[in-house]
């Protein structure tokens, strides 16, 4: 079985908002992502994002009340363990444990406060993504029509995620963040879960020479299942997630691909990719058209390369 890489989840905000929602051993009923299904399909890693949704309050506390819910509910179940540092990935695999990994996506909760993003960081925060699909202190995000780059605010912001070894997530940035982005940073970055815009042209997904940047700066492309960043005719099939995937092979990302589902954050799902136990059925497919080093790589090899080098 391969060893499975997923770089984007929402778990956290539906065990917010329904505090009876289980990660682990049961009455799980509305997650995609739970303890059992990452066994299930292979998944040895895990990013766990905080995304503070429109009904809760955008203040710290929102973000640390879903970084206690990571704490508790996830890292609790048995065989997850929390990625500080890039060797821990090979400790946790050593163990045979799942690698849990805590981002942010989107920092409008933070309001600038430097604190917050020193508390987050010291609760395990390794990666982030500046905002989400709208404008915030730092940026404008995908869907916000004005298209502004970083402010001066967020400009530090990449300053100090750099200096506390946080790496940059440029999902949900407009082209002009991920450009300015891309102008300022010392350390690669990678986009979580964003497709290709030449197949599906979709503000969220990435133009080719973005795409061209990634693998320049030796980051990563997670591919993502959300069905309507795959294709304009849904249902999505896994043929589609296929299409993607082969388009940034043409660009050159052979070594930068890896997949960011979206499980938990999307009411709708690929044909028969509906929840992490479903990773078996992308990997035979594949497998079905790619050698067993590139599949390897793309469904796990690729990310745990990139987190293992430039996580501190
Ligand atoms: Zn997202």
């Amino acid at each position: 079985m391969f060893r499975i890489a997923d770089l984007h989840c929402d778990v956290l905000m539906k065990m917010l908002q329904d505090e009876k929602t289980a990660f682990s051993g049961g009455g799980a009923g509305e997650l995609d992502v739970t303890r059992e299904r990452l066994s299930a399909g292979g998944v040895d890693l895990q990013v766990f994002a905080i995304y503070i949704s429109g009904e809760m309050p955008m203040e710290p506390e929102s973000a640390l009340r879903e970084a206690e819910r990571f704490w508790t509910g996830v890292l609790s179940a048995p065989g997850m363990r929390l990625i500080r540092r890039g060797a821990d990935l090979e400790e946790a695999a050593a163990r045979g444990e799942t690698a849990a990994i805590l981002s942010l996506e989107g920092v409008d909760s933070l309001r600038g406060q430097w604190w917050a993003l020193r508390l987050l960081h010291t609760l395990g925060l390794r990666l982030l993504g500046i905002t989400w699909n709208h404008s915030n202190w730092a940026c404008d995000g995908a869907m916000e029509p004005r298209g502004g780059g970083l402010t001066k605010a967020g400009r530090q912001l990449v300053a100090e995620c750099e200096k506390m070894g946080i790496l940059l997530d440029v999902s949900h940035l407009s082209e002009r963040g991920f450009w300015d982005l891309a102008e300022l940073a010392r350390r690669p970055f990678f986009a979580s879960h964003s497709n290709a815009r030449a197949l599906r042209n979709h503000p969220r997904n990435l133009t080719d020479e973005q795409i061209r940047a990634l693998v320049a700066v030796d980051g990563l492309v997670g591919i993502t299942f959300v069905p309507w960043f795959l294709t304009e005719r849904e249902p999505a099939a896994i043929d589609d997630v296929l299409r993607h995937v082969e388009h940034v092979c043409e660009l050159g990302g052979e070594r930068h691909l890896a997949f960011g589902s979206d499980f938990d954050g999307i009411d709708r799902h690929v044909d028969g990719l509906s929840h992490p136990g479903e990773y078996p059925r992308l990997a035979e497919a594949l497998l079905a058209r790619y050698p067993e080093s590139l599949a390897s790589g793309f469904l796990g090899g690729n990310a745990r390369r990139f987190l293992g080098a430039y996580l501190p």
